[in-house]
Protein backbone atom coordinates (compact mmCIF):
# COMPACT_ATOMS: atom_id res chain seq x y z
CA UNK A 1 0.00 0.00 0.00
CA UNK A 2 3.14 2.34 0.88
CA UNK A 3 4.39 1.99 -2.52
CA UNK A 4 1.26 3.03 -4.03
CA UNK A 5 0.22 5.74 -2.04
CA UNK A 6 3.78 7.14 -2.93
CA UNK A 7 3.08 6.70 -6.72
CA UNK A 8 0.07 8.83 -6.56
CA UNK A 9 1.81 11.80 -4.71
CA UNK A 10 4.13 11.73 -7.26
CA UNK A 11 1.44 12.06 -9.65
CA UNK A 12 2.45 8.67 -11.17
CA UNK A 13 -0.39 5.95 -12.11
CA UNK A 14 0.71 3.53 -9.87
CA UNK A 15 0.89 -0.12 -10.20
CA UNK A 16 -2.19 -1.49 -11.29
CA UNK A 17 -2.54 -4.57 -8.28
CA UNK A 18 -1.62 -2.51 -5.76
CA UNK A 19 -4.30 0.48 -6.75
CA UNK A 20 -6.98 -2.32 -7.12
CA UNK A 21 -6.36 -3.27 -3.25
CA UNK A 22 -6.22 0.08 -2.43
CA UNK A 23 -9.71 0.52 -4.22
CA UNK A 24 -10.68 -2.22 -2.42
CA UNK A 25 -10.86 -0.50 0.67
CA UNK A 26 -12.39 2.00 0.68
CA UNK A 27 -12.17 3.32 4.25
CA UNK A 28 -8.35 2.66 4.75
CA UNK A 29 -6.43 5.53 6.59
CA UNK A 30 -4.56 5.78 3.16
CA UNK A 31 -7.09 7.72 1.93
CA UNK A 32 -6.73 10.27 4.33
CA UNK A 33 -3.37 10.99 3.30
CA UNK A 34 -4.25 10.81 -0.39
CA UNK A 35 -7.14 13.28 -0.02
CA UNK A 36 -4.34 15.65 1.94
CA UNK A 37 -2.22 15.46 -0.83
CA UNK A 38 -5.11 16.24 -3.24
CA UNK A 39 -5.88 19.04 -1.49
CA UNK A 40 -2.36 20.57 -1.35
CA UNK A 41 -2.25 19.79 -5.47
CA UNK A 42 -5.42 21.56 -6.22
CA UNK A 43 -4.57 24.40 -3.66
CA UNK A 44 -1.17 25.29 -6.01
CA UNK A 45 -2.72 25.56 -8.80
CA UNK A 46 -6.35 27.26 -7.32
CA UNK A 47 -5.57 28.20 -3.78
CA UNK A 48 -9.22 27.86 -2.13
CA UNK A 49 -11.22 28.80 -5.05
CA UNK A 50 -14.10 27.67 -5.98
CA UNK A 51 -15.49 27.75 -9.22
CA UNK A 52 -19.03 28.18 -10.21
CA UNK A 53 -21.15 27.09 -13.16
CA UNK A 54 -24.37 28.02 -13.88
CA UNK A 55 -26.35 24.61 -15.39
CA UNK A 56 -28.72 25.38 -17.52
CA UNK A 57 -30.90 21.87 -18.21
CA UNK A 58 -32.33 23.61 -21.45
CA UNK A 59 -34.40 20.11 -22.84
CA UNK A 60 -35.27 16.15 -21.11
CA UNK A 61 -36.24 15.14 -24.26
CA UNK A 62 -33.82 12.56 -25.78
CA UNK A 63 -33.46 10.08 -28.81
CA UNK A 64 -31.14 7.50 -26.89
CA UNK A 65 -32.16 4.70 -24.06
CA UNK A 66 -29.33 4.87 -21.80
CA UNK A 67 -30.25 1.95 -19.21
CA UNK A 68 -29.39 4.20 -16.61
CA UNK A 69 -30.89 7.17 -17.22
CA UNK A 70 -33.93 8.85 -16.17
CA UNK A 71 -34.93 11.05 -19.23
CA UNK A 72 -34.28 7.81 -21.57
CA UNK A 73 -36.53 8.15 -24.60
CA UNK A 74 -38.35 4.74 -23.33
CA UNK A 75 -39.38 6.40 -19.79
CA UNK A 76 -42.93 7.33 -21.06
CA UNK A 77 -43.40 8.74 -17.19
CA UNK A 78 -40.67 11.53 -17.74
CA UNK A 79 -42.81 15.14 -18.63
CA UNK A 80 -40.69 16.46 -21.33
CA UNK A 81 -39.80 19.89 -22.14
CA UNK A 82 -38.04 22.71 -23.93
CA UNK A 83 -37.00 25.81 -22.95
CA UNK A 84 -36.87 28.25 -25.53
CA UNK A 85 -34.66 30.73 -26.73
CA UNK A 86 -35.98 33.43 -24.43
CA UNK A 87 -36.17 31.03 -21.77
CA UNK A 88 -32.50 30.42 -21.74
CA UNK A 89 -31.03 34.12 -22.23
CA UNK A 90 -33.50 34.79 -18.94
CA UNK A 91 -31.97 31.92 -17.10
CA UNK A 92 -28.36 33.55 -18.23
CA UNK A 93 -28.94 37.12 -17.15
CA UNK A 94 -30.27 35.83 -13.94
CA UNK A 95 -26.92 34.36 -13.55
CA UNK A 96 -24.82 36.93 -14.76
CA UNK A 97 -25.78 39.33 -12.06
CA UNK A 98 -25.43 36.69 -9.35
CA UNK A 99 -21.99 36.55 -10.58
CA UNK A 100 -21.71 33.26 -13.24
CA UNK A 101 -19.20 33.60 -15.72
CA UNK A 102 -20.02 30.16 -17.15
CA UNK A 103 -23.28 28.83 -18.76
CA UNK A 104 -23.94 25.39 -19.31
CA UNK A 105 -26.44 24.04 -21.40
CA UNK A 106 -26.92 20.33 -20.61
CA UNK A 107 -29.45 18.06 -22.41
CA UNK A 108 -30.74 15.38 -24.03
CA UNK A 109 -30.01 13.83 -27.72
CA UNK A 110 -32.77 16.21 -28.58
CA UNK A 111 -33.39 15.97 -32.40
CA UNK A 112 -35.45 19.94 -32.53
CA UNK A 113 -31.77 21.12 -31.68
CA UNK A 114 -30.37 21.07 -35.24
CA UNK A 115 -26.87 23.14 -35.79
CA UNK A 116 -28.77 25.70 -36.77
CA UNK A 117 -31.07 25.83 -34.19
CA UNK A 118 -28.17 25.18 -31.55
CA UNK A 119 -25.81 27.88 -33.11
CA UNK A 120 -28.43 30.14 -32.32
CA UNK A 121 -28.80 29.83 -28.80
CA UNK A 122 -24.88 29.75 -28.51
CA UNK A 123 -24.39 33.11 -30.50
CA UNK A 124 -26.94 35.28 -29.01
CA UNK A 125 -25.87 34.18 -25.53
CA UNK A 126 -22.35 34.87 -27.17
CA UNK A 127 -23.34 38.11 -28.13
CA UNK A 128 -24.57 39.14 -24.95
CA UNK A 129 -21.91 38.23 -22.78
CA UNK A 130 -18.41 38.15 -24.50
CA UNK A 131 -16.94 37.70 -21.72
CA UNK A 132 -18.41 34.89 -20.36
CA UNK A 133 -17.25 30.58 -21.48
CA UNK A 134 -20.46 28.51 -22.93
CA UNK A 135 -20.00 25.02 -22.00
CA UNK A 136 -22.48 22.39 -23.89
CA UNK A 137 -23.25 19.08 -22.38
CA UNK A 138 -25.70 17.48 -25.52
CA UNK A 139 -24.14 14.15 -26.34
CA UNK A 140 -22.86 12.38 -29.43
CA UNK A 141 -22.92 14.58 -32.72
CA UNK A 142 -20.71 14.91 -35.93
CA UNK A 143 -17.54 16.75 -36.20
CA UNK A 144 -19.17 19.31 -38.51
CA UNK A 145 -21.62 19.85 -36.28
CA UNK A 146 -19.14 20.27 -33.19
CA UNK A 147 -16.95 22.77 -35.32
CA UNK A 148 -19.86 24.82 -36.09
CA UNK A 149 -20.92 25.27 -32.35
CA UNK A 150 -17.29 26.36 -31.43
CA UNK A 151 -17.06 29.16 -34.41
CA UNK A 152 -20.96 30.21 -33.15
CA UNK A 153 -19.06 30.80 -29.77
CA UNK A 154 -19.03 27.32 -27.64
CA UNK A 155 -15.80 27.12 -25.82
CA UNK A 156 -16.09 23.76 -23.71
CA UNK A 157 -17.81 20.51 -23.98
CA UNK A 158 -18.49 17.65 -21.57
CA UNK A 159 -19.11 14.45 -22.62
CA UNK A 160 -18.58 11.52 -20.00
CA UNK A 161 -17.08 8.64 -21.73
CA UNK A 162 -19.20 6.53 -18.89
CA UNK A 163 -16.98 3.87 -18.82
CA UNK A 164 -13.54 2.95 -20.96
CA UNK A 165 -14.46 -0.94 -21.23
CA UNK A 166 -16.75 -1.39 -24.17
CA UNK A 167 -18.02 -4.38 -22.25
CA UNK A 168 -19.27 -2.74 -19.83
CA UNK A 169 -20.00 0.20 -21.92
CA UNK A 170 -22.51 -2.76 -23.56
CA UNK A 171 -24.30 -3.58 -20.67
CA UNK A 172 -24.70 0.17 -19.71
CA UNK A 173 -26.29 1.22 -23.34
CA UNK A 174 -28.33 -0.27 -26.46
CA UNK A 175 -26.39 -1.42 -29.08
CA UNK A 176 -26.98 1.87 -31.17
CA UNK A 177 -24.85 3.10 -28.40
CA UNK A 178 -21.47 2.22 -29.00
CA UNK A 179 -17.89 3.45 -27.34
CA UNK A 180 -15.86 3.70 -30.16
CA UNK A 181 -18.04 6.73 -31.18
CA UNK A 182 -18.34 7.73 -28.29
CA UNK A 183 -14.66 8.18 -27.77
CA UNK A 184 -14.21 9.38 -31.31
CA UNK A 185 -16.66 12.31 -30.18
CA UNK A 186 -14.14 13.14 -27.58
CA UNK A 187 -11.28 13.47 -29.89
CA UNK A 188 -12.83 15.53 -32.61
CA UNK A 189 -13.97 17.96 -29.91
CA UNK A 190 -10.62 18.25 -28.20
CA UNK A 191 -8.75 18.03 -32.09
CA UNK A 192 -11.35 21.14 -32.64
CA UNK A 193 -10.43 23.20 -29.76
CA UNK A 194 -12.88 22.69 -27.13
CA UNK A 195 -12.00 22.25 -23.51
CA UNK A 196 -13.39 19.12 -23.24
CA UNK A 197 -14.53 17.42 -20.27
CA UNK A 198 -15.10 13.35 -19.76
CA UNK A 199 -16.00 11.44 -17.12
CA UNK A 200 -17.52 8.70 -15.40
CA UNK A 201 -20.70 6.90 -13.06
CA UNK A 202 -19.09 5.98 -9.79
CA UNK A 203 -20.55 2.50 -8.86
CA UNK A 204 -22.65 2.29 -12.03
CA UNK A 205 -24.34 -1.35 -12.66
CA UNK A 206 -21.67 -4.08 -13.51
CA UNK A 207 -18.52 -1.71 -12.75
CA UNK A 208 -15.64 -3.33 -11.93
CA UNK A 209 -12.32 -2.46 -9.80
CA UNK A 210 -10.77 -3.21 -13.26
CA UNK A 211 -13.03 -1.18 -14.95
CA UNK A 212 -12.29 1.97 -12.78
CA UNK A 213 -8.65 1.46 -13.66
CA UNK A 214 -9.24 1.61 -16.82
CA UNK A 215 -11.09 4.33 -16.37
CA UNK A 216 -8.54 6.31 -14.89
CA UNK A 217 -5.75 4.93 -17.65
CA UNK A 218 -7.87 6.70 -20.10
CA UNK A 219 -7.87 9.77 -18.00
CA UNK A 220 -4.49 9.87 -18.13
CA UNK A 221 -3.98 9.29 -21.74
CA UNK A 222 -6.62 11.57 -22.86
CA UNK A 223 -5.68 14.84 -20.71
CA UNK A 224 -8.90 16.12 -20.51
CA UNK A 225 -9.29 19.78 -18.91
CA UNK A 226 -12.51 18.37 -17.07
CA UNK A 227 -13.40 15.29 -15.73
CA UNK A 228 -17.11 14.64 -14.22
CA UNK A 229 -17.09 11.62 -11.98
CA UNK A 230 -20.23 10.95 -9.77
CA UNK A 231 -22.11 8.25 -7.89
CA UNK A 232 -24.54 6.30 -10.33
CA UNK A 233 -28.22 6.55 -8.42
CA UNK A 234 -30.69 4.39 -9.41
CA UNK A 235 -33.78 5.98 -10.96
CA UNK A 236 -37.20 4.03 -10.43
CA UNK A 237 -38.46 4.27 -13.98
CA UNK A 238 -35.04 2.52 -15.89
CA UNK A 239 -34.07 -1.07 -16.37
CA UNK A 240 -31.65 -0.12 -13.45
CA UNK A 241 -34.34 0.89 -10.59
CA UNK A 242 -33.31 -1.95 -8.63
CA UNK A 243 -29.67 -1.38 -8.35
CA UNK A 244 -27.07 0.05 -5.54
CA UNK A 245 -26.37 3.56 -5.91
CA UNK A 246 -22.34 4.45 -6.44
CA UNK A 247 -20.96 5.28 -2.45
CA UNK A 248 -20.13 8.43 -1.32
CA UNK A 249 -16.73 7.10 -0.17
CA UNK A 250 -15.97 5.18 -3.31
CA UNK A 251 -16.93 8.86 -5.06
CA UNK A 252 -14.31 10.93 -3.12
CA UNK A 253 -11.94 8.78 -3.06
CA UNK A 254 -11.85 8.46 -6.67
CA UNK A 255 -12.07 12.71 -7.06
CA UNK A 256 -8.90 12.73 -5.02
CA UNK A 257 -6.96 10.05 -7.13
CA UNK A 258 -7.85 11.57 -10.38
CA UNK A 259 -6.60 15.47 -8.44
CA UNK A 260 -3.17 13.83 -7.80
CA UNK A 261 -3.08 11.97 -11.66
CA UNK A 262 -4.20 15.55 -13.09
CA UNK A 263 -2.85 17.93 -11.11
CA UNK A 264 -4.79 21.54 -13.43
CA UNK A 265 -7.82 19.57 -13.73
CA UNK A 266 -11.25 21.10 -13.27
CA UNK A 267 -13.18 18.91 -11.23
CA UNK A 268 -16.31 19.12 -10.08
CA UNK A 269 -18.44 18.47 -6.92
CA UNK A 270 -21.57 16.90 -8.72
CA UNK A 271 -25.00 17.52 -7.88
CA UNK A 272 -25.23 13.58 -7.53
CA UNK A 273 -22.58 13.59 -4.98
CA UNK A 274 -24.47 16.28 -3.30
CA UNK A 275 -27.61 14.20 -3.62
CA UNK A 276 -26.43 11.10 -1.73
CA UNK A 277 -24.87 12.88 1.05
CA UNK A 278 -26.23 16.20 2.31
CA UNK A 279 -22.62 17.11 2.47
CA UNK A 280 -21.50 15.35 -0.60
CA UNK A 281 -20.35 18.37 -2.09
CA UNK A 282 -18.25 20.13 0.33
CA UNK A 283 -16.70 16.38 1.03
CA UNK A 284 -15.82 16.59 -2.69
CA UNK A 285 -14.20 19.68 -2.06
CA UNK A 286 -12.43 18.56 0.29
CA UNK A 287 -11.14 15.82 -1.58
CA UNK A 288 -9.36 18.01 -4.71
CA UNK A 289 -12.29 19.59 -6.22
CA UNK A 290 -12.67 22.85 -7.25
CA UNK A 291 -15.73 23.39 -9.31
CA UNK A 292 -19.83 23.14 -8.34
CA UNK A 293 -22.53 23.78 -10.46
CA UNK A 294 -25.49 25.33 -9.19
CA UNK A 295 -29.37 25.25 -11.42
CA UNK A 296 -30.01 28.17 -13.08
CA UNK A 297 -32.86 26.40 -15.04
CA UNK A 298 -36.60 27.87 -13.90
CA UNK A 299 -37.86 26.58 -11.25
CA UNK A 300 -40.85 25.17 -13.02
CA UNK A 301 -38.96 22.59 -15.23
CA UNK A 302 -35.89 21.65 -12.71
CA UNK A 303 -37.91 18.60 -11.44
CA UNK A 304 -38.82 17.31 -14.91
CA UNK A 305 -35.06 16.94 -15.48
CA UNK A 306 -34.98 13.92 -13.14
CA UNK A 307 -32.17 12.03 -14.02
CA UNK A 308 -31.79 9.61 -11.10
CA UNK A 309 -34.01 9.70 -8.00
CA UNK A 310 -34.04 12.47 -5.10
CA UNK A 311 -32.07 14.56 -7.12
CA UNK A 312 -31.10 17.57 -5.37
CA UNK A 313 -33.41 20.46 -5.83
CA UNK A 314 -34.40 22.83 -3.32
CA UNK A 315 -37.04 24.79 -5.62
CA UNK A 316 -34.94 28.02 -4.25
CA UNK A 317 -34.20 30.43 -6.23
CA UNK A 318 -30.58 30.75 -7.89
CA UNK A 319 -29.90 33.71 -6.03
CA UNK A 320 -31.16 31.53 -2.38
CA UNK A 321 -29.17 28.82 -3.48
CA UNK A 322 -26.10 30.77 -4.36
CA UNK A 323 -26.02 31.66 -0.87
CA UNK A 324 -26.34 29.08 0.83
CA UNK A 325 -23.48 27.16 -1.22
CA UNK A 326 -21.13 30.44 -0.91
CA UNK A 327 -22.08 29.63 2.70
CA UNK A 328 -21.15 26.09 2.69
CA UNK A 329 -17.98 26.64 0.81
CA UNK A 330 -16.69 28.90 3.31
CA UNK A 331 -17.25 27.06 6.54
CA UNK A 332 -15.02 24.31 5.00
CA UNK A 333 -12.08 27.06 4.20
CA UNK A 334 -13.18 27.86 -0.12
CA UNK A 335 -14.40 30.78 -0.99
CA UNK A 336 -16.94 30.76 -4.73
CA UNK A 337 -15.40 33.13 -6.87
CA UNK A 338 -16.70 34.95 -10.08
CA UNK A 339 -14.46 34.58 -12.49
CA UNK A 340 -14.35 31.89 -15.78
CA UNK A 341 -12.14 29.93 -14.23
CA UNK A 342 -10.27 28.36 -17.25
CA UNK A 343 -8.02 25.90 -17.67
CA UNK A 344 -4.90 27.24 -16.73
CA UNK A 345 -2.34 27.19 -19.61
CA UNK A 346 0.79 27.35 -17.84
N1 LIG B 1 -27.12 13.81 -23.24
C1 LIG B 1 -25.86 14.31 -22.84
C2 LIG B 1 -24.84 13.20 -22.78
O1 LIG B 1 -25.16 12.07 -23.04
O2 LIG B 1 -23.68 13.50 -22.49
C3 LIG B 1 -25.88 15.09 -21.54
C4 LIG B 1 -26.94 14.76 -20.55
S1 LIG B 1 -26.66 13.25 -19.67
C5 LIG B 1 -28.20 13.11 -18.83
C6 LIG B 1 -25.49 13.76 -18.44
C7 LIG B 1 -24.88 12.71 -17.55
O3 LIG B 1 -25.80 12.30 -16.55
C8 LIG B 1 -24.50 11.40 -18.19
O4 LIG B 1 -23.26 11.53 -18.82
C9 LIG B 1 -24.50 10.41 -17.02
O5 LIG B 1 -23.19 10.10 -16.60
C10 LIG B 1 -25.29 11.15 -15.94
N2 LIG B 1 -26.39 10.31 -15.45
C11 LIG B 1 -27.44 9.86 -16.14
N3 LIG B 1 -28.21 9.04 -15.38
C12 LIG B 1 -27.60 8.98 -14.17
C13 LIG B 1 -27.89 8.26 -12.97
N4 LIG B 1 -28.93 7.46 -12.88
N5 LIG B 1 -27.06 8.45 -11.92
C14 LIG B 1 -26.01 9.28 -12.01
N6 LIG B 1 -25.69 9.96 -13.12
C15 LIG B 1 -26.47 9.81 -14.20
Amino acid sequence: MHKIVAQLLKGEFPEKEGLKELLSFPTHPAWEVLKQAARHVRKRYYGTDVYIRGLIEFTNICKNDCYYCGIRKSNQKAERYRLTLKQVLSCCKTGYRLGFRTFVLQGGEDGYFTDEKLCLYVAQIRKRYPDCAITLSVGERSRESYQKLFDAGANRYLLRHETANSGHYAKLHPSELALKHRMQCLSDLKQIGFQTGCGFMVGSPFQTLDNLIEDLEFLVQFQPEMVGIGPFIPHCDTPFADEPAGTLEMTVNLLSIIRLLLPKVLLPATTALGTIDPNGRELGILAGANVVMPNLSPIAVRKKYLLYNNKISTGAEAAESLADLKQRMERIGYQVVTSRGDYPKE
